[in-house]
Protein backbone atom coordinates (compact mmCIF):
# COMPACT_ATOMS: atom_id res chain seq x y z
CA UNK A 1 0.00 0.00 0.00
CA UNK A 2 1.31 3.55 -0.63
CA UNK A 3 4.21 2.53 -3.35
CA UNK A 4 4.37 5.58 -4.37
CA UNK A 5 4.69 7.79 -0.94
CA UNK A 6 6.87 4.50 0.50
CA UNK A 7 9.13 5.09 -2.29
CA UNK A 8 10.03 8.61 -2.20
CA UNK A 9 10.21 8.06 1.60
CA UNK A 10 12.85 5.19 0.88
CA UNK A 11 15.85 7.70 2.00
CA UNK A 12 14.67 9.07 4.90
CA UNK A 13 13.23 5.94 6.43
CA UNK A 14 17.59 5.31 6.37
CA UNK A 15 17.95 7.48 9.20
CA UNK A 16 14.94 5.86 11.15
CA UNK A 17 15.63 2.30 10.93
CA UNK A 18 17.80 1.21 13.46
CA UNK A 19 16.77 3.81 16.21
CA UNK A 20 14.13 2.65 18.31
CA UNK A 21 12.35 5.75 18.73
CA UNK A 22 11.21 8.17 16.20
CA UNK A 23 12.88 11.62 16.76
CA UNK A 24 12.49 15.18 15.61
CA UNK A 25 15.95 14.51 14.10
CA UNK A 26 15.05 11.24 12.26
CA UNK A 27 11.62 12.25 11.59
CA UNK A 28 12.66 15.79 9.44
CA UNK A 29 13.08 14.45 6.17
CA UNK A 30 10.06 12.03 5.87
CA UNK A 31 7.63 14.90 7.21
CA UNK A 32 9.11 16.87 3.99
CA UNK A 33 8.35 13.98 1.81
CA UNK A 34 4.58 14.07 2.96
CA UNK A 35 4.37 17.72 2.59
CA UNK A 36 5.02 17.17 -0.97
CA UNK A 37 3.14 14.57 -1.61
CA UNK A 38 -0.01 16.30 0.13
CA UNK A 39 0.76 19.54 -2.01
CA UNK A 40 0.83 17.39 -5.19
CA UNK A 41 -2.22 16.07 -3.66
CA UNK A 42 -3.86 19.13 -4.30
CA UNK A 43 -4.48 19.61 -0.55
CA UNK A 44 -4.24 23.41 0.48
CA UNK A 45 -0.74 25.02 1.78
CA UNK A 46 -2.24 26.07 5.16
CA UNK A 47 -4.10 22.54 5.61
CA UNK A 48 -0.88 20.90 4.84
CA UNK A 49 1.63 22.73 7.50
CA UNK A 50 -1.53 22.26 10.39
CA UNK A 51 -1.87 18.17 9.36
CA UNK A 52 2.11 18.13 9.42
CA UNK A 53 2.12 19.18 12.96
CA UNK A 54 -0.26 16.86 14.17
CA UNK A 55 1.66 13.72 12.24
CA UNK A 56 5.01 14.80 14.03
CA UNK A 57 3.30 15.19 17.34
CA UNK A 58 1.68 11.81 16.86
CA UNK A 59 4.90 10.38 15.12
CA UNK A 60 7.29 11.66 17.86
CA UNK A 61 8.18 9.95 20.64
CA UNK A 62 6.51 6.47 18.96
CA UNK A 63 8.48 3.55 19.54
CA UNK A 64 9.76 2.09 16.57
CA UNK A 65 8.42 -1.50 16.92
CA UNK A 66 10.89 -4.38 15.89
CA UNK A 67 10.23 -6.51 13.46
CA UNK A 68 8.41 -3.39 11.41
CA UNK A 69 9.93 -1.63 8.62
CA UNK A 70 9.62 2.29 10.51
CA UNK A 71 8.84 3.74 7.28
CA UNK A 72 5.91 1.38 6.91
CA UNK A 73 5.15 2.55 10.81
CA UNK A 74 5.74 6.09 9.93
CA UNK A 75 3.12 5.85 6.59
CA UNK A 76 0.82 4.09 8.98
CA UNK A 77 0.54 7.05 11.13
CA UNK A 78 0.46 9.34 8.14
CA UNK A 79 -2.75 7.82 7.23
CA UNK A 80 -4.33 7.22 10.82
CA UNK A 81 -3.88 10.87 10.86
CA UNK A 82 -5.47 11.09 7.77
CA UNK A 83 -8.99 9.28 8.68
CA UNK A 84 -8.70 10.72 11.55
CA UNK A 85 -8.68 14.77 10.05
CA UNK A 86 -11.30 13.47 7.47
CA UNK A 87 -13.85 12.41 10.24
CA UNK A 88 -12.93 8.39 11.01
CA UNK A 89 -16.35 6.75 9.25
CA UNK A 90 -19.09 8.08 6.88
CA UNK A 91 -21.74 10.49 8.18
CA UNK A 92 -25.38 10.20 6.70
CA UNK A 93 -27.22 12.81 5.75
CA UNK A 94 -29.43 14.71 8.58
CA UNK A 95 -32.56 13.95 8.13
CA UNK A 96 -35.64 15.23 10.18
CA UNK A 97 -37.44 13.98 12.72
CA UNK A 98 -40.56 15.06 11.09
CA UNK A 99 -41.36 15.56 7.56
CA UNK A 100 -39.95 17.26 4.95
CA UNK A 101 -36.34 17.13 5.66
CA UNK A 102 -34.88 19.86 3.61
CA UNK A 103 -31.32 19.48 1.92
CA UNK A 104 -30.21 23.16 0.73
CA UNK A 105 -27.28 22.82 -2.16
CA UNK A 106 -24.66 25.66 -2.25
CA UNK A 107 -21.82 25.94 -4.40
CA UNK A 108 -20.18 27.73 -7.61
CA UNK A 109 -21.63 27.79 -10.93
CA UNK A 110 -19.85 24.54 -12.78
CA UNK A 111 -19.13 22.75 -9.46
CA UNK A 112 -22.38 20.35 -10.23
CA UNK A 113 -24.87 21.26 -7.80
CA UNK A 114 -27.89 20.93 -10.72
CA UNK A 115 -26.17 17.43 -11.17
CA UNK A 116 -25.40 16.53 -7.36
CA UNK A 117 -29.11 17.46 -6.84
CA UNK A 118 -30.68 14.85 -9.15
CA UNK A 119 -27.49 12.48 -8.03
CA UNK A 120 -29.04 12.97 -4.38
CA UNK A 121 -32.64 12.44 -5.29
CA UNK A 122 -32.13 9.31 -7.32
CA UNK A 123 -30.46 8.04 -4.25
CA UNK A 124 -32.53 8.91 -1.60
CA UNK A 125 -35.41 7.23 -3.86
CA UNK A 126 -33.15 4.17 -3.49
CA UNK A 127 -33.33 4.43 0.51
CA UNK A 128 -36.83 4.39 0.06
CA UNK A 129 -38.07 8.20 0.40
CA UNK A 130 -39.83 10.49 -1.77
CA UNK A 131 -38.13 13.28 -3.48
CA UNK A 132 -39.37 16.82 -4.83
CA UNK A 133 -36.12 19.38 -6.25
CA UNK A 134 -36.69 22.70 -6.32
CA UNK A 135 -34.91 25.08 -8.83
CA UNK A 136 -33.65 28.77 -7.80
CA UNK A 137 -31.59 29.86 -10.26
CA UNK A 138 -34.32 32.46 -11.95
CA UNK A 139 -30.90 34.10 -13.45
CA UNK A 140 -30.25 31.07 -15.82
CA UNK A 141 -32.83 29.76 -17.32
CA UNK A 142 -30.54 26.84 -18.81
CA UNK A 143 -29.94 26.09 -14.97
CA UNK A 144 -33.69 25.53 -14.72
CA UNK A 145 -34.19 23.29 -17.82
CA UNK A 146 -31.29 21.19 -16.60
CA UNK A 147 -33.00 20.26 -13.09
CA UNK A 148 -36.37 19.74 -15.17
CA UNK A 149 -34.83 17.38 -18.13
CA UNK A 150 -33.03 15.59 -15.06
CA UNK A 151 -35.90 15.40 -13.07
CA UNK A 152 -37.96 13.68 -16.20
CA UNK A 153 -34.95 11.13 -16.39
CA UNK A 154 -35.17 9.69 -13.25
CA UNK A 155 -38.64 10.42 -12.71
CA UNK A 156 -38.70 12.66 -9.91
CA UNK A 157 -40.79 15.82 -9.70
CA UNK A 158 -39.50 19.30 -9.84
CA UNK A 159 -40.90 22.53 -8.54
CA UNK A 160 -39.91 25.67 -10.41
CA UNK A 161 -41.62 29.03 -11.06
CA UNK A 162 -40.28 30.10 -13.63
CA UNK A 163 -37.48 32.98 -14.36
CA UNK A 164 -39.35 36.01 -12.98
CA UNK A 165 -39.92 34.52 -9.18
CA UNK A 166 -37.73 35.17 -5.79
CA UNK A 167 -35.72 32.72 -5.16
CA UNK A 168 -36.22 32.98 -1.39
CA UNK A 169 -39.73 32.32 -2.54
CA UNK A 170 -39.58 29.74 -4.67
CA UNK A 171 -37.87 27.55 -2.07
CA UNK A 172 -40.53 28.17 0.78
CA UNK A 173 -42.85 27.09 -1.78
CA UNK A 174 -41.15 24.13 -2.93
CA UNK A 175 -41.39 22.88 0.76
CA UNK A 176 -44.73 23.85 1.15
CA UNK A 177 -45.34 21.88 -2.15
CA UNK A 178 -43.66 18.90 -0.70
CA UNK A 179 -45.67 18.85 2.31
CA UNK A 180 -48.98 19.01 0.36
CA UNK A 181 -47.87 16.48 -1.85
CA UNK A 182 -46.77 14.37 1.44
CA UNK A 183 -43.08 14.18 0.14
CA UNK A 184 -40.66 13.69 2.63
CA UNK A 185 -37.08 15.21 1.24
CA UNK A 186 -36.91 18.52 -0.53
CA UNK A 187 -33.65 19.52 -2.57
CA UNK A 188 -32.82 22.86 -3.45
CA UNK A 189 -30.79 23.33 -5.88
CA UNK A 190 -29.13 27.34 -5.83
CA UNK A 191 -27.69 29.87 -8.61
CA UNK A 192 -23.81 29.73 -8.39
CA UNK A 193 -21.49 32.55 -10.17
CA UNK A 194 -18.18 31.60 -11.56
CA UNK A 195 -17.08 33.77 -8.50
CA UNK A 196 -18.35 34.29 -5.09
CA UNK A 197 -20.15 37.38 -4.69
CA UNK A 198 -21.93 39.07 -2.16
CA UNK A 199 -25.30 39.22 -3.80
CA UNK A 200 -25.22 35.47 -4.16
CA UNK A 201 -24.14 34.96 -0.41
CA UNK A 202 -26.90 37.30 0.72
CA UNK A 203 -29.26 35.31 -1.16
CA UNK A 204 -28.36 31.77 -0.46
CA UNK A 205 -28.17 33.21 3.39
CA UNK A 206 -32.01 33.98 3.15
CA UNK A 207 -33.39 31.29 1.76
CA UNK A 208 -31.65 29.18 4.30
CA UNK A 209 -32.90 31.59 6.80
CA UNK A 210 -36.15 30.74 5.68
CA UNK A 211 -36.46 26.98 4.92
CA UNK A 212 -34.09 26.08 7.78
CA UNK A 213 -32.76 23.08 6.15
CA UNK A 214 -31.50 20.31 8.00
CA UNK A 215 -28.52 20.04 5.75
CA UNK A 216 -26.89 22.83 3.89
CA UNK A 217 -24.51 21.03 1.76
CA UNK A 218 -21.42 22.65 -0.63
CA UNK A 219 -20.57 21.31 -3.43
CA UNK A 220 -16.93 21.20 -4.17
CA UNK A 221 -15.59 20.88 -7.50
CA UNK A 222 -12.39 18.03 -6.58
CA UNK A 223 -10.56 19.35 -9.83
CA UNK A 224 -10.49 22.66 -8.15
CA UNK A 225 -7.52 21.58 -5.98
CA UNK A 226 -6.09 24.63 -3.60
CA UNK A 227 -8.96 26.94 -3.77
CA UNK A 228 -11.53 24.18 -2.69
CA UNK A 229 -10.04 25.69 0.96
CA UNK A 230 -10.77 29.18 0.12
CA UNK A 231 -14.14 28.56 -1.57
CA UNK A 232 -14.85 26.49 1.69
CA UNK A 233 -13.84 29.09 3.93
CA UNK A 234 -16.23 31.63 3.02
CA UNK A 235 -19.07 29.72 2.43
CA UNK A 236 -18.98 28.04 5.90
CA UNK A 237 -18.34 31.57 6.81
CA UNK A 238 -20.93 33.26 5.51
CA UNK A 239 -24.26 30.62 5.26
CA UNK A 240 -22.68 27.96 7.45
CA UNK A 241 -22.42 24.59 5.93
CA UNK A 242 -23.28 21.16 7.50
CA UNK A 243 -21.74 18.90 5.03
CA UNK A 244 -19.99 18.82 2.02
CA UNK A 245 -20.27 17.12 -1.42
CA UNK A 246 -17.27 16.53 -3.35
CA UNK A 247 -18.08 15.95 -7.17
CA UNK A 248 -15.97 15.06 -10.07
CA UNK A 249 -13.67 12.44 -8.00
CA UNK A 250 -13.64 10.81 -11.67
CA UNK A 251 -11.09 13.09 -12.87
CA UNK A 252 -6.98 13.01 -12.50
CA UNK A 253 -7.24 14.08 -8.87
CA UNK A 254 -5.80 12.67 -5.49
CA UNK A 255 -8.61 14.51 -4.35
CA UNK A 256 -6.78 16.82 -1.81
CA UNK A 257 -9.66 18.96 -1.99
CA UNK A 258 -11.33 16.40 0.42
CA UNK A 259 -8.79 16.80 3.55
CA UNK A 260 -9.00 21.09 3.02
CA UNK A 261 -12.84 21.30 2.83
CA UNK A 262 -13.15 19.09 6.12
CA UNK A 263 -9.61 20.29 8.16
CA UNK A 264 -11.20 24.36 7.42
CA UNK A 265 -14.91 23.85 8.04
CA UNK A 266 -14.87 21.06 10.17
CA UNK A 267 -17.84 19.77 8.47
CA UNK A 268 -17.80 16.05 7.16
CA UNK A 269 -17.52 15.20 3.60
CA UNK A 270 -21.07 13.24 2.95
CA UNK A 271 -21.05 12.17 -0.65
CA UNK A 272 -18.80 12.22 -3.87
CA UNK A 273 -19.43 12.48 -7.49
CA UNK A 274 -17.81 10.10 -9.48
CA UNK A 275 -18.69 10.63 -12.99
CA UNK A 276 -21.62 12.63 -15.40
CA UNK A 277 -24.21 9.68 -15.12
CA UNK A 278 -27.07 11.03 -12.12
CA UNK A 279 -25.99 7.25 -10.57
CA UNK A 280 -22.63 8.26 -10.13
CA UNK A 281 -22.45 9.55 -6.38
CA UNK A 282 -21.25 7.72 -3.67
CA UNK A 283 -21.18 8.00 0.29
CA UNK A 284 -17.93 9.39 1.24
CA UNK A 285 -15.61 7.07 3.31
CA UNK A 286 -12.30 8.85 4.81
CA UNK A 287 -10.24 5.50 4.91
CA UNK A 288 -10.98 5.09 0.89
CA UNK A 289 -9.90 8.78 0.87
CA UNK A 290 -6.96 8.50 2.97
CA UNK A 291 -5.30 5.82 0.90
CA UNK A 292 -6.27 7.89 -2.60
CA UNK A 293 -4.64 10.99 -1.09
CA UNK A 294 -1.39 9.09 0.01
CA UNK A 295 -1.26 6.74 -3.63
P1 LIG B 1 -23.75 23.53 -11.40
O1 LIG B 1 -23.54 24.74 -12.24
O2 LIG B 1 -23.01 23.59 -10.12
O3 LIG B 1 -25.19 23.17 -11.20
O4 LIG B 1 -23.04 22.33 -12.19
P2 LIG B 1 -23.67 21.18 -13.09
O5 LIG B 1 -24.42 20.21 -12.26
O6 LIG B 1 -24.38 21.79 -14.25
O7 LIG B 1 -22.34 20.45 -13.59
C1 LIG B 1 -21.37 21.10 -14.38
C2 LIG B 1 -20.70 20.06 -15.29
O8 LIG B 1 -19.99 19.14 -14.50
C3 LIG B 1 -21.70 19.27 -16.10
O9 LIG B 1 -21.16 19.05 -17.38
C4 LIG B 1 -21.78 17.94 -15.34
O10 LIG B 1 -22.12 16.86 -16.18
C5 LIG B 1 -20.39 17.81 -14.80
N1 LIG B 1 -20.33 17.01 -13.57
C6 LIG B 1 -21.04 17.16 -12.43
N2 LIG B 1 -20.66 16.25 -11.50
C7 LIG B 1 -19.71 15.49 -12.07
C8 LIG B 1 -18.90 14.37 -11.62
O11 LIG B 1 -18.99 13.89 -10.49
N3 LIG B 1 -17.99 13.88 -12.53
C9 LIG B 1 -17.86 14.41 -13.79
N4 LIG B 1 -16.94 13.88 -14.59
N5 LIG B 1 -18.57 15.46 -14.23
C10 LIG B 1 -19.49 15.99 -13.39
Amino acid sequence: MFDALAERLEDAWKKIRGQDKISQSNITEALKEVRRALLEADVNLQVVKSFISEVEKAALGAEVISGVNPGQQFIKIVYDELVKVMGESNVPLALADKAPTVILMAGLQGAGKTTATAKLALYLRKEKRSCLMVATDVYRPAAINQLITLGQQINIPVFELGTEANPVEIAQKGVEKAKELNIDTVIIDTAGRLQIDESMMAELAQIKQKVKPDDTLLVVDAMTGQEAANLTRTFHEQIGITGAILSKLDGDTRGGAALSVRQISGQPIKFVGVGEKVEALQPFYPDRMASRILN
